[in-house]
């Protein structure tokens, strides 16, 4: 029987927490053992010696040590998310380990997040509500809270992969002009949208709001830092849904707290779980907890797809995402 060697169930181990729809398939072929959202570093450690596979999320730092620790037999690495920086693939090449994501199932979740924070911040939703919680809230007044529509507005897309290019389609669909950066062209979305390839600074320079949709890489750290806020400017808002190092969250602090940037919507920052004390103090900022994919449709299907890569690469086949 598969998920046995030598008539003893191989070990899946989960070094967080997976859903109930990715532990069912596994639990009836593995012996599955969880972390647990609070586990440590020290207790990973402990926990992975002789794994066959390992179910990460962004959370978890997959580097040589902790691939060392699973031993010879670890197999497949399955992130439970489409990102995978919190991935050494050297290591897991070197290791002979086989490294799976889950995209393209959470792409409508993160894109309508991505949305929902562009319309927060670009409205002042959460300065509103925060005034109106603490009894601040005087009357109706007709300069009071005055955003930005985005009918007629110019939405900057950085990153037109799979989750840029729904939010360019949502935002499309609203009367926005989209601008796009991307490493290819993608003559659909131009045909489609109308999108407008530019340089990085152009787009800055010419978008009303900029939502960030590249992956984290050395490539992309601190993308958006001082220079690319100022171009983005007074008027302007910024949206974070990908990963917080494409973002130097100090000069976003001080470039919110100056005035020399309008507003920001976060869902990643530098140093999760923790946030910049500068940033909880900047009014204008709209500030959610990495919540991008988290509908239940979304989180499901991650879960589902994670342990559909366990079971493929523990079966000699190919996963369905591999990315290393
Ligand atoms: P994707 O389909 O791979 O799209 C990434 C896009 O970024 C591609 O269009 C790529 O261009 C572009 N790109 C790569 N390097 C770039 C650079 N240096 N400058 C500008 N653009 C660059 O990935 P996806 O599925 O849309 O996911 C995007 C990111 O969202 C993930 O990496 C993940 O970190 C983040 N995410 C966050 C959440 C959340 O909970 N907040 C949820 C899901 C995903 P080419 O097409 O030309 O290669």
């Amino acid at each position: 029987m598969s998920g046995e060697v030598n008539g003893v169930r191989e070990t899946v181990v989960v070094a967080r927490h997976l859903l109930p729809a990715g532990m069912q398939p596994l639990r009836g072929r593995f012996e599955v053992v969880e972390g647990g959202l609070d586990a440590t570093r020290p207790r990973l450690l402990e926990l992975v010696p002789g794994a066959a596979a390992l179910v990460a999320d962004p959370a978890v730092p997959v580097d040589a040590e902790l691939l060392d620790a699973c031993g010879p037999g670890l197999r497949v690495v399955a992130n439970f998310a489409v990102g995978y920086d919190n991935i050494d693939l050297d290591a897991c090449r070197e290791r002979g380990v086989v490294v799976a994501n889950t995209p393209d199932v959470l792409t409508q979740a993160t894109a309508e997040l991505a949305l929902a924070l562009t319309l927060a911040a670009a409205r002042r939703l959460s300065e509103a509500e925060r005034d109106l919680r603490a009894g601040r809230w005087t009357g109706w007044d007709p300069a009071a809270y005055r955003g930005l529509e985005l009918r007629g507005g110019t939405v900057g897309v950085v990153g037109l992969g799979r989750i840029g290019l729904r939010y360019a389609e949502l935002v499309a669909a609203l009367g926005a002009e989209v601008l796009y950066v991307a490493r290819s062209a993608k003559p659909a979305a131009e045909r489609e949208l109308g999108a407008r390839r530019l340089e990085l600074a152009a787009l800055l320079e010419a978008a009303d709001v900029v939502s960030i949709h590249a992956p984290a890489g050395p490539e992309t750290r601190h993308l958006i830092g001082e220079r690319e806020l100022g171009l983005i400017g007074s008027g302007g808002v910024l949206v974070n849904t990908s990963r917080g190092s494409l973002v130097d969250e100090r000069a976003l602090a001080a470039a919110l707290a100056g005035g020399r940037l309008g507003a920001a919507g976060l869902d990643v920052y530098e140093d999760e779980p923790s946030v910049a004390e500068e940033l909880l103090a900047a009014p204008n900022a709209v500030l959610l907890p990495h919540i991008g994919s988290a509908s239940v449709a979304s989180r499901d299907a991650m879960a589902l797809l994670a342990a559909d890569s366990v079971i493929a690469v523990l079966d000699g086949r190919e996963p369905p995402s591999r990315v290393a």
